[in-house]
């Protein structure tokens, strides 16, 4: 429920307010206003403690969260949540862009990667130690050697990695290393997973579904929200349609969605969105215009040499040149994308 105060409730009102909240229980979010404060309260919602909060001076009414989603709503908190991982901040006014391989593959092909994406302006390293194949004769990732790669690439460039975690027994193992932990989009409703990485406070970069509605994505997040990790990051990745001229269908109306009803930041992928190289780059300035917050894109130095999704990765000219059309995007939209701080810009 939401605790709405009077316009001009003092500060001791608030205060006293929250103090009586917590008392019952209550897990609490205080929203500052300009016009007044209100107070997200979830917990058990006995009519007796209603009418008691409601009583108490400064408070005008009490509204339910009628969202199925508490935690992920804006009713709970309007204010947009930003993600920090270093220096960059996810959600912010920064449009950020993490790239990298699908894969690592070798420590060559990543650290060429990774100094490439950093050239070109990226800010987060992306490429999987674990990967969910369809195949189980497909390359399945090299595990931990994968992990000690990426912390090997941050050394080598300054950029904070992020890699998907496929499993609740590597969660521990995967956030010793790992800046933010990735769900893959089958993993969406994989609950025990989702209950695993909310203990490590790590950021959770939250993939949606190939089949999960906007709704059911942002369910999910709630498991992340209630386990007590506030740090989630919501990603659009394509949905299962008809359609087979791509890969997936990337579903842009779904970031305007997810925005509208929730505070977290949202990023795209259009390189599993599509499936397609020639495709990536117009929906990534199609993602910047409608409201993203970032892009998580797949980038090899020899694409055809790949051990996954080679159709669908850019070349790092490719990517570069992308980087610069995403300038322009970004500024017609009053956003900017995330540059790396001039001081230690050189590592
Ligand atoms: C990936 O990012 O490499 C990946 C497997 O993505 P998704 O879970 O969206 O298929
Ligand atoms: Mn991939």
């Amino acid at each position: 429920m939401i605790v709405v105060m009077k316009h001009g409730a003092t500060p001791e009102e608030i205060q006293n307010v929250a103090a009586r909240l917590r008392h019952f229980g209550f897990d609490i979010h205080v929203s500052a206003g300009v016009e007044r404060t209100v107070i997200g309260a979830i917990g058990d919602k006995k009519p007796a403690i209603l009418e008691n909060i409601e009583a108490l001076p400064g408070v005008e009414r009490i509204v339910p969260i009628l969202q199925p989603f508490k935690l992920a709503g804006r009713e709970w908190k309007p204010e947009p949540t930003i993600v920090q991982v270093g220096d960059v901040r996810i959600g912010s006014d920064e449009f950020v862009v993490m790239a990298g391989p699908c894969a690592v593959e070798s420590e060559a092909q990543l650290i060429e990667t990774a100094r490439a994406v950093k050239a070109a302006g990226a800010r987060i390293l992306r490429g999987g130690a674990y990967k969910p194949r369809t195949s189980p004769y497909s390359f399945q990732g090299l595990a931990e050697e994968g992990l000690r790669l990426l912390a090997l690439a941050r050394e080598e460039t300054g950029l904070p990695v992020i890699t998907e975690v496929l499993s609740p027994k590597d969660v521990p193992l995967v956030a010793e290393y790992a800046d933010i932990l990735q769900i893959g989009a089958r993993n969406m409703q994989n609950f025990s997973l989702l209950r695993e990485v909310a203990v490590t406070k790590k950021p959770v970069l939250l993939k949606r579904g190939l089949a999960n509605t906007v709704e059911e994505w942002l369910m999910a997040a709630e498991y992340i929200l209630s386990g007590g990790n506030h740090q989630v990051i919501l990603c659009e990745r394509g949905i299962r349609t008809f359609e087979t001229a791509t890969r997936n269908t990337l579903d842009l109306s779904a970031v305007a969605v997810a925005k509208e009803l929730s505070h977290l930041p949202v990023i795209v992928d259009p390189s599993h969105g599509t499936g397609k190289r020639q495709y990536v780059a117009p929906l990534s300035r199609a993602a910047c215009a409608v409201g993203a917050d970032g892009l998580i894109i797949e980038v090899h130095p020899r694409p055809e040499e790949a051990l996954s999704d080679g159709p669908q990765s850019l070349t790092p000219a490719q990517f570069s040149h992308l980087m610069g059309e995403l300038a322009a995007v970004a500024a017609a939209v009053g956003r900017r994308v995330a540059q790396a701080a001039r001081v230690g810009a050189s590592r």
